[in-house]
């Protein structure tokens, strides 16, 4: 017996967009939002950074906000930033991400350069109504060590990992603007980020994004590039490698690659993926996708994990079968979760790394976790625990197939 996938879950599949989701089944303690600790910044008005172009391509305005950072030598943990906003919707400019011990803000204008007054919890500069260019720097180490919890950045190997959004000085209404970020000085190759691509060398993100910014890296690691027919893959391999060694972790992301191409005829999108060590554990313990903003998928390896290990492990597929479907960010968790959970098995199966009879029984096993339980509300949107995001999503998806059969859609997939 072959499995297959609803053809009404294929056809929401074919829409071809960027999935953005979250495994809470797997999230530590979340971070307290702020950071308890220090985050270093100096006065940095007269350091020269690279020019923040006006990107006025055929005619079209420059982005109201943009960024120039400076990753740091090895052995600095200094980021250095340079930010031009026009027509800012709000004078208060904020760092919610910074506010335990913020960066010294430089406004620059014309020949001279001075420090933002900071009230309030935020900067206020009313110039950038019109047009301002700042200049700040963030010690990234200090940053990653003041803050606990799986949603902080953290420092990994000579790297700092986090969201894009965690160093980024902002007016406190964004609406839509539009963000660009390119990456400047002597030590490009130190920036590695999933944010959408602008073809001209820099990123792109839209303002209402920006709590789901791709996940960046900033400092010392290694990269490698996988190429599938329509999608590639960067992937930034953090802190010292596996026991099984980068070209066998390449083998195995992209041979789940290859597992969730099969679902959408090529593999759905181009993605950075983070690749983490975790020391004393022997498999893939962790992954999540951000990619509203761009597509970035984190994978925690235990540093023992055997190379011949990949055809049991869920987790890899589980979370590039997210880059399909499309985003539902505050709403439809239940959705994307659950297509992932549904789909992960049966492609494995697919790719005969599960016998059928183990994937049926797994599904009459676990979907039962999805059904509604006493005093639970009817709609799926509404119950906002783990079984029900996710097996109550995987359920809905052969359901829905078996609904479209009986409404004349063809027989169930
Ligand atoms: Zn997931």
């Amino acid at each position: 017996m072959r499995a297959t996938v609803p053809a009404a879950v294929e056809a929401l599949a074919e829409k071809g967009t960027q999935a953005s989701a979250t495994d809470p089944a797997f999230q530590g303690p979340r971070a307290a939002g702020r950071y308890p600790g220090r985050v270093r910044a100096a006065l940095l008005g007269l350091i020269p950074l690279p020019r923040a172009r006006a990107r006025t391509r055929r005619g079209v305005a420059s982005p109201p906000i943009t960024y120039v950072v400076e990753p740091p030598a090895a052995g600095s943990w200094t980021l250095r930033v340079e930010e031009r906003i026009e027509r800012a919707a709000s004078p208060r400019l904020v760092a919610p991400e910074l506010d335990a011990d913020p960066p010294a803000l430089v406004l620059v204008a014309t020949g001279e350069a001075r420090l933002l007054r900071r009230a309030g919890g935020a900067w206020l500069a009313p110039s950038c109504a019109e047009r301002c260019t700042l200049r700040y720097q963030v010690d990234l180490q200090a940053l990653a060590s003041a803050c606990r919890g799986f949603e902080c950045p953290r420092r990994v190997g000579d790297a700092l990992l986090g969201t894009a959004a965690r160093w980024m000085v902002r007016p406190d209404v964004l609406d839509d603007a539009t963000i660009h970020i390119t990456a400047g000085g002597d030590h490009v190759a130190r920036f590695a980020t999933g944010l959408r691509r602008d073809g001209d060398g820099g990123y792109t993100l839209h303002g209402r994004e920006l709590r789901e910014a791709s996940y960046t890296a900033i400092g010392g690691f290694r990269r490698a590039h996988v190429e599938f027919p329509g999608a590639a893959l960067d992937v930034v391999f953090l802190g010292p490698p596996l026991q099984m060694g980068d070209e066998a972790v390449l083998a195995w992301i992209r041979r789940a690659a290859g597992c969730v191409a099969s679902l959408y005829g090529r593999f759905p999108a181009d993605a950075t993926v983070f690749v983490v060590p975790v020391p004393r554990a022997d498999r893939v313990v962790f992954g999540r996708v951000l990619s509203l903003a761009g597509a970035s998928v984190l994978l925690l390896f235990g540093y023992q994990t055997p190379a011949d290990a990949v055809g049991s492990d869920w987790v890899v597929v589980h979370e590039l079968s997210h880059l399909g479907p499309p985003s539902f960010v505050g709403q439809g968790h239940w959705l994307e979760e659950g297509l992932a959970t549904y789909y992960e098995p049966i492609l494995r199966e697919r790719s005969g790394w599960m016998r059928p009879e183990d994937l049926w029984g797994h599904f009459v096993r676990e979907m039962p976790r999805g059904l509604r339980k006493r005093g639970e509300p009817p709609s799926l949107e509404e119950r906002d625990e783990i079984d029900s995001t996710y097996w109550g999503g995987a359920l809905f998806a052969p359901l829905a197939s078996v609904r479209r059969s009986i409404e004349g859609g063809g027989a169930p997939h």
